[in-house]
């Protein structure tokens, strides 16, 4: 009897999810695709592509090891290579894709879908809980699932009696000497460097030497395990500080992982979970992780598929500025804080949440971006980008470009949080607390800027009210929005 073929997608890579957990040696045959339209489309990150190919190898070798024969491709694109060995099967099976384009793609040539259980709500259950809110603030989903799977939860009741602890949380980087965790090295094996050989000298972008990311399933559990011993107790305190001292601070290094299947959501709040119950970890950072992960990480998800395909073209500010060469080269800026945050990308393919949003993201608001340029260089540079999670992160989030239909207001500030926050802006050329002058902060300046060009836009939320009011009453406006004008002009010439 013919068997089943499984086609397992990039991000599907755990024997016991999506189409895998139903497949058996004796019965199934597995697929992978290495698509060339996709790898050749962009000029993708060099650390974001090898890992992405060394992880699938890695885990094509492993379901061979354990019996299964597996026919790993190279194809024009994913369709194509199920196609060129799909008549030999009586059907071709995957876990539901994660992008609409492949969900189309594998539809189109009659995959059949298993449900992706790679995330911890199902797509049809968000779409559900979005149907009874009035607005869908992330704080009340997150809530929803907290009781919803009972995590962190005591008669109905959350923890400690309060449902975040942002207070003790959000602190600026500590004071020096202060001793940052190491992170672990990933001894580069025989399928890394052949994926390296093939990569290296092609037209990617970045680095490619640092040994941070692990590709195997293996390294993923070494990396939780890391986090829990050494970050995991001060990982709310400093998860929204910056700082030269540390590229990584006490983050979890998890996203590339669970966003390839090498490690579930659940498996991490399970082992967070008791790493708490265990002791000395305290619940502020205990609520501020589980947050990260079942609520943004499941968040996100749940509304890439509830706003639909079209949902990356929204521009509500009509912003059509072309993408600033700093993007593409932190030698084209003297802002220490960008500078520093494009150098890591180019490093390590990863910054932490508050660098994409305060600092670049921040950036490509106030100075009009237009924000599917910005979306597409973002899902290019990082490690964990994905278009399910960079659609309603850039598009929603961090650029406001849909109004206001996921956050209720823009995430945009001017050098004063960077300063708080950081401690860039010590050794920058330019001054947070100036908005004119020639050593005038470009955050500062161009954050007047731009509350005084969008006043008509933003005047009924009610959440900017006070910062256009503000606006409104500063003496020095006209000089502010001359002096923005110039910088916006020097950005483009790669020249502040
Ligand atoms: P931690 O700080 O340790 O958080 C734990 C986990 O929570 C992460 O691994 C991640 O799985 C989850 N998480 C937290 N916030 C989010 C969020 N907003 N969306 C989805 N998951 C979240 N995350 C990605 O995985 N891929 C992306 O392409 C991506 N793009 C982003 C773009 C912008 C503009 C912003 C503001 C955020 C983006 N994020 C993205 C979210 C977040 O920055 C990363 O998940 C995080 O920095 C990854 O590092 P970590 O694993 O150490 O995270
Ligand atoms: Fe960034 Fe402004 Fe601080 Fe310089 S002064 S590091 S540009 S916020």
């Amino acid at each position: 009897m013919a068997k089943t073929l499984v086609y397992v997608a990039h991000d599907n890579l755990h024997r016991n999810r999506g189409a895998l957990a139903l497949a058996a040696p004796e019965s199934h045959e597995v697929v992978f695709v290495e698509s060339q339209r996709m790898l050749q489309s962009q000029r993708w990150h060099k650390q974001r592509i090898f890992f992405m190919l060394s992880a699938a190898r890695h885990f094509a070798a492993e379901l061979k090891a354990i019996g299964f024969k597996v026919h790993y491709l190279k194809a024009t694109d994913t369709a194509a290579g199920i196609n060129s060995i799909k008549n030999s099967f009586s059907e071709v099976i995957a876990a539901e894709p994660s992008s609409f384009r492949l969900y189309k793609s594998l539809q189109s040539i009659g995959v059949k879908f298993i449900d992706n259980d790679f995330f911890l709500t199902p797509r049809s259950l968000f779409a559900h809980w979005a149907k009874g809110e009035k607005s869908l603030k992330m704080e009340n989903f997150y809530r929803w699932q907290r009781i919803r799977l009972n995590i962190l939860m005591e008669s109905e009741k959350p923890v400690g009696g309060a449902w975040n602890f942002d207070e003790e949380n959000r602190l600026p980087p500590p004071k020096e000497p202060y001793s940052w965790p190491k992170y672990p090295n990933w001894q580069r094996d025989q399928i890394d460097l052949e994926v390296i050989e093939e990569i290296d000298n092609s037209s990617y972008v970045g680095q490619i030497d640092e040994e941070i990311w692990g590709t195997t399933r293996q390294f993923a559990l070494a990396q939780l395990d890391q986090f829990l011993d050494k970050s995991f107790a001060d990982f709310g305190p400093y998860e929204d500080a910056m700082t030269t001292k540390s590229w990584a601070l006490h983050h979890s290094l998890l996203s590339p992982y669970l966003n390839l299947g090498l490690i579930t959501a659940e498996e991490v709040i399970d082992a967070a979970i008791k790493r708490y119950q265990k002791g000395k970890i305290p619940l502020s950072s205990c609520e501020g992780f589980i947050r990260q992960i079942i609520g943004w990480r499941e968040y996100i998800n749940g509304i890439y598929w509830l706003f639909g395909e079209n949902y990356r073209n929204e521009n509500h500010f009509g912003s059509n500025r072309k993408l600033l060469p700093l993007f593409e080269d932190a030698s084209k800026t003297s802002m220490n804080c960008v500078a520093n945050s494009i150098n890591d990308i180019e490093q390590r393919a990863w910054v932490h949440h508050i660098p994409r949003l305060m600092v670049l993201s921040n950036l490509a608001m106030l100075a009009d971006i237009n924000p599917a340029e910005f979306l597409a260089w973002m899902r290019r540079v990082f490690i964990d980008a994905a278009d399910w999670v960079m659609v309603p992160n850039v598009i929603g989030m961090s650029m406001h470009a849909d109004g206001g239909k996921m956050s209720t207001k823009p995430y945009i500030a001017g050098g004063a949080y960077i300063s708080r926050m950081s401690d860039y802006c010590s050794s920058c050329k330019y001054n947070p607390k100036l908005r004119i002058g020639e050593n005038a902060c470009p955050f500062t300046t161009l954050y007047w800027h731009y509350l005084n060009r969008n006043r008509e836009l933003l005047k009924r939320n009610h959440r900017m009210f006070q910062q256009i009011n503000a606006s409104k009453k500063l003496a020095d406006i006209e000089a502010t929005v001359a002096a923005g004008d110039e910088i916006l002009d020097g950005l483009e010439r790669g020249e502040v």
